[in-house]
């Protein structure tokens, strides 16, 4: 199938990507006043489907958005899936719900307004060399709001810190928020200290996030200790290794931090061992 091609679902029809409109009342595109999720499939299957929709119910309930606007997607996204020629092979789904079209005022809209309801399957092509090697990081001011936990459309901080990232060369941005490490500007951020996997606590100032369920849940059956505590930027020169955790990026080692090693400067063993289980997760789906 070519890009052009693409089939896209729009507020109840599937439409040709090139045709899909909204309207510029919209309050995704005047306010950001929206949630999004991204979720991967694997051969047609999504994967941890209830736990993304969960969070998607979750961050509609917090920005009050009425939480039936993500009604019938578990059943549209596969059919997206299949009409974009993607239900046997890797993708990357795109849901995004935005308070709807309305005359421009702060405060919500009537109640009539529907919401915008949005979604796009696209091919995914992992990034698997990334995977292997690991990627340098860089240490940014964690400058977002206090309301991290909700997965808004508004990302300016997170777009600003990643663009910082790639324009030296660093695959990601970590945020500092008061001197603790919360997490990636697109990622759950991972240290191993003394042979404990550590991550921020879920809380207000990080996205819980799904890989880092998944891979929890795999360090507890594998006999790896793991802790949700969280850890000061002092720290990080004692961390043995250090990974992100993504959707998109899977388990991604970190090799430097802000042109400091980590560790040896390549991915460290307990890393291999969780991409190797994770990947066998993901034959089995
Ligand atoms: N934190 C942030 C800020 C993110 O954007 C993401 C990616 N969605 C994550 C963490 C990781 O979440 P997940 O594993 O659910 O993709």
């Amino acid at each position: 199938m070519k890009t052009g091609d693409t089939v896209v679902y729009l507020d109840g029809s599937f439409v040709p990507q090139g045709e899909a409109a909204v309207s510029p009342l919209d309050r995704g595109f005047m306010f950001a006043d929206g949630v999004y999720e991204v979720i991967r499939s694997y051969r047609g299957s999504l994967f941890e489907r209830a736990a993304h929709f969960e969070r998607l119910k979750r961050s509609l309930r917090e920005i009050r958005i009425d939480q039936d606007a993500a009604g019938g997607l578990e059943e549209i996204l596969p059919e997206l899936l299949e009409r974009n020629g993607l239900a046997g092979s890797e993708a990357l789904i795109y849901v995004q719900i935005t308070r709807g079209a309305a005359p421009r005022t702060h405060q919500f809209p009537a109640a009539k307004t529907a919401p915008t309801v949005y979604a796009l399957a696209i091919p995914f092509d992992p990034p698997l060399e990334q995977r292997d090697r690991g990627i340098p990081v860089i240490l940014v001011p964690d400058t977002r709001w206090s309301r991290c936990d909700i997965k808004s459309i508004s990302l300016l901080p997170n777009i600003l810190a990643r663009q910082m990232a790639d324009d030296v060369g660093a695959g990601e941005a970590v945020f500092i928020r008061d001197g603790v490490v919360t997490e990636g500007s697109t990622s759950t951020l991972c240290a191993v200290f003394s042979g404990t996997v550590v991550t921020h606590p879920e809380s207000n100032v990080v996205l819980p996030g799904i890989t880092k369920r998944v891979v929890f849940d795999l360090c507890s059956r594998t006999g790896i200790p793991v802790a949700e505590r969280s850890f000061r930027e002092e720290e990080l020169p004692r961390a043995a290794e250090m990974m992100l955790l993504s959707t998109s990026r899977e388990i991604m080692p970190i090799v430097s931090v802000d042109g400091m090693k980590v560790g040896d400067g390549t991915p460290g063993a307990l890393t291999r061992k969780l991409q190797a289980a994770f990947s066998e997760v993901i034959r089995s789906v």
